[in-house]
């Protein structure tokens, strides 16, 4: 059982914002700022580690759309691309999905992505190197 594959079929009730073969756009119900979408694609595939590049590229260029939607019709300029896989990383529904959130001024969600935006972990340059030589040798 799967909430967004019931979506899809249209046996759970959606607020669909854009649609096409292969991928939905639609509302989160629990949404972290009003036009949070989810765009997911059609067919069900668990996380990054189960889904095919080609299906992934459509998934993104829905989200664009999402984004080009957003912009037009709320005047949203700035949005972050959320999209967790596994238990480890909190992912919540087991169907492959991005979330798009929409940002304002002065809209108090800087938790999102907060690490990045106070610089939380520094590595020492032997630290970053064994990190490259891991992932490239
Ligand atoms: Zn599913």
């Amino acid at each position: 059982m799967c909430i967004f594959c019931d979506i899809v079929s249209g046996k759970e009730k959606s607020y669909k914002i854009y649609e096409n073969e292969k991928t939905l756009g639609f509302c989160d119900i629990f949404p972290i700022s009003k036009g949070h979408i989810l765009v997911i694609p059609k067919k069900h595939y668990e996380d990054i580690y189960d889904i095919d590049e080609e299906t992934l590229m459509e998934v993104f260029k829905t989200v664009k759309k999402i984004t080009n939607i957003l912009k037009e019709k709320m005047e949203i300029k700035g949005v972050n691309l959320i999209n967790s896989n596994t238990k480890i990383a909190n992912q919540s529904v087991f169907h492959f999905h991005v979330h798009v959130i929409p940002r304002r001024e002065k809209d108090n969600l800087n938790f999102i992505g907060e690490w990045w935006v106070k610089k939380i972990m520094k590595l020492t340059d032997s630290e970053l190197n064994e990190v490259k030589n891991k992932l490239t040798g």
